[in-house]
């Protein structure tokens, strides 16, 4: 079967039953098969799903951000720290790498920044609610390029 553009509203809730993310106040999402976009253990269901159909999902830390990684929280001297102002909950984007990845700070304390790499979401299995709103086959371009085009996915300009 040709690659699928599938569209969808989502509910998203952490182990805790709280909500993380939502797209019922806006758009649905809209993304092409394969490209990287969804987290395996959600895309997978997704793609057994036509329009219209609802379904709840629970996807298991594994197969959604990892394993929370205790050699992720690491000690910075304040002084080497970048930002003028610090504070607990800040977040900030850092180049690791080729990859830019967002860090927390968690704690300040004796000169040292402590700060915490690892996913927001890492660790936790995460519940989506999900409702299909659109399906079809991916286009050529849309295979060429590795994303969905309009009107919920990517526009060129
Ligand atoms: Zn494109």
């Amino acid at each position: 079967m040709a690659k699928q553009v599938i569209s969808f509203h989502y509910r998203l809730t952490d182990s805790k039953g709280k909500e993380v993310d939502s797209s019922l106040d806006s758009e649905p999402l809209a993304f092409l098969e394969g490209s990287g976009q969804i987290i395996p253990g959600l895309e997978g269901t997704l793609l057994t799903l036509g329009i219209g159909d609802k379904k709840t999902v629970t996807v298991p830390y594994k197969d959604a951000y990892g394993a929370y990684d205790q050699s992720l929280i690491v000690q910075v001297p304040r002084d080497k720290f970048p930002a003028q102002e610090v504070k607990v909950g800040d977040m900030f984007q850092v180049q690791n790498g080729d990859h830019p990845q967002v860090v927390m700070v968690v704690e300040i304390k004796d000169g040292n920044v402590t700060i915490d790499a690892n996913h927001p979401l890492a660790g936790q299995d995460l519940t989506f609610d999900v409702e299909i709103t659109a399906r079809r086959d991916a286009t050529a371009d849309e295979i060429l390029h590795g994303h969905a085009h309009g009107p919920h996915g990517h526009h060129h300009h």
